[in-house]
């Protein structure tokens, strides 16, 4: 077996990523007022729920791939009312009528969010959140939560926060909270109680611990997902039930073979030191065995590309959409984070492109073998800004051999079937929650949607163009740029 060096550093880089980053958020800015008047400010940027009709759109319901000319979508207290044809349509008096060459679509959700924490500031947080919506993204599941993020929840549910709609986990269960099983059931119970939607697991957790974690979480119906801990593995997890295995968390260990036995594996950044290991011929059991077993997941590449493709230097990231709504210490410090790993002996560009190249192959086997996948890109984190980050993520998709329809329904469809709500969300269907995106362009053409887009609805709430690039124009002046 071939003597892995580096891992050092390794260690740190997982660690900047999962633990560091999301708590420090250098040099924001903060906000120009006080918390509570950005907070009061904010409220009144919320739309009511008068009643919205779009007219005469192009409309792609996700229930099939047909995009339909002339249709017509009535918006009424946070549900879509009626769909069809503009001709047959009854528009309600006092209605607001959006019209013009626009392509509907679901609103999108992004699987891997991060809301950021208190400690970073309310407004931040809040900045966080109208990102995510102005680029079209509906709803979020947070998955690094505390105690203030279900009060956020409330607040984007009840209209007094502009916002996605939000699912969030608990605090994380990892190598230093999840320590005995004492400890395990009573975090699983207090995150119960306070009603959070599911747990958070990141790296560490022994196996012995794991198993009494997934015990009192069915216990609580509690759902657990994120990474898979190296002692637990990929068939352990599955077989437990997992929610989801977020960023194809320890898949390249199951193609690896006795290579995967290395000294302290805990801590190696998803399997990216197995790339010259992996026996591709294994992928397609791994997406059966998925399948087989109903567990999701949310690849989340475009973090792992931003990472380590030799195609994107920091400079060339630098420019992408949306690092203008975040504050330039944030960028600096992703750069410089990416930077570092590049130089380190143990990268290897050939290396990173089969690592990347083999990712794309099991998102692909996963999709082929129907083994649910969902839109995520771990926002925001590592070049990934909130909602700009998801359509990439998208693009990706598309890269990784989906169509672009099939790309969306890991945003859309197959959202409400993760939720057990697919008669209610993840389609523009009459009854359905009136969460939408109106673009001037084919989405099943163009994926990167930024400036492209003509409004969105969340939960029946029409915000137009001019009101989110004002909002999001308020967020850039917040991040000092
Ligand atoms: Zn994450």
């Amino acid at each position: 077996m071939k003597q892995i060096t580096g891992i050092p550093f390794i260690v740190l880089a997982l660690l900047a990523v999962l633990i560091l980053l999301p708590l420090t958020a250098p040099g924001y800015a903060g906000p120009l007022v006080n918390t509570t008047t950005g907070t009061a400010a904010l409220t009144q940027d919320v739309p009511d729920r008068t009643p919205v009709v779009i007219r005469n759109v192009h409309l792609l319901t996700m229930e099939s791939e047909a995009m339909k000319s002339g249709q017509t979508i009535v918006i009424r207290d946070g549900k879509i009312a009626w769909t069809g044809p503009d001709s047959e349509a009854q528009i309600p008096d006092g209605a607001r009528v959006i019209t013009g060459n626009y392509y509907v679509i679901p609103g999108l959700a992004e699987m891997h969010a991060h809301i950021p924490s208190v400690r970073q500031g309310e407004q931040y947080m809040h900045d966080v959140l109208v990102m995510y919506l102005a680029q079209g993204i509906t709803t979020i599941r947070g998955m690094l939560g505390e105690p203030a993020h279900l009060d956020l929840r409330e607040k984007t549910s009840n209209g007094d926060l502009p916002g996605p709609r939000i699912f969030t986990s608990g605090p994380s269960f990892n190598a230093n909270s999840a320590t005995d099983h004492e400890t395990v059931r009573r975090m699983v119970r207090e995150q119960a109680e306070a009603g959070f939607d599911l747990i958070k697991l990141h790296p560490g957790i022994t196996l012995d611990n794991f198993n009494v974690l997934v015990e009192e979480a069915h216990s609580h119906g509690l759902e657990f997902s994120g990474h898979i801990s190296y002692e637990v593995g990929l068939i352990r997890s599955l077989e437990a039930g997992q929610g989801s295995i977020d960023h194809l968390d320890r898949y390249m260990e199951f193609l690896s073979g006795d290579a995967a036995n290395r000294p302290d594996p805990s801590i190696i950044y998803f399997g990216y030191d197995l790339a010259n290991h992996a026996d591709e011929s294994l992928i397609d059991e791994a997406a059966r065995l998925t399948a087989e077993a109903g567990v999701w997941n949310v690849p989340t590449n475009t973090l792992l590309v931003n990472v380590f493709d030799p195609r994107y230097s920091p400079d060339d990231m630098r420019q992408w959409p949306g690092m203008e709504y975040l504050p330039a210490q944030m960028i600096d410090g992703w750069a410089g984070y990416v930077n570092r790993l590049r130089s380190q002996d143990d990268y290897d560009p050939d290396q990173a492109r089969r690592f990347l190249d083999l990712r794309n192959q099991l998102t692909l086997a996963l999709h082929r073998h129907n083994a649910g996948l969902l839109l995520g890109a771990d926002a925001p984190q590592i070049f990934n800004p909130p909602g700009f980050a998801a359509h990439r993520e998208l693009a990706l998709l598309v890269e990784a051999g989906l169509t672009p329809f099939e790309a969306l329904k890991t945003a859309t469809v197959n959202v409400g079937r993760y939720l057990g709500e697919e008669n209610e969300t993840g389609m523009v269907k009459e009854g359905f929650r009136a969460d939408l995106l109106i673009l001037r362009q084919n989405p099943l053409e163009v994926t990167h949607f930024g400036d492209q887009i003509a409004g969105v609805v969340a939960a029946g709430r029409y915000y137009d163009s001019r009101q989110l690039q004002e909002m999001l124009e308020a967020v850039r002046e917040r991040a000092g740029n």
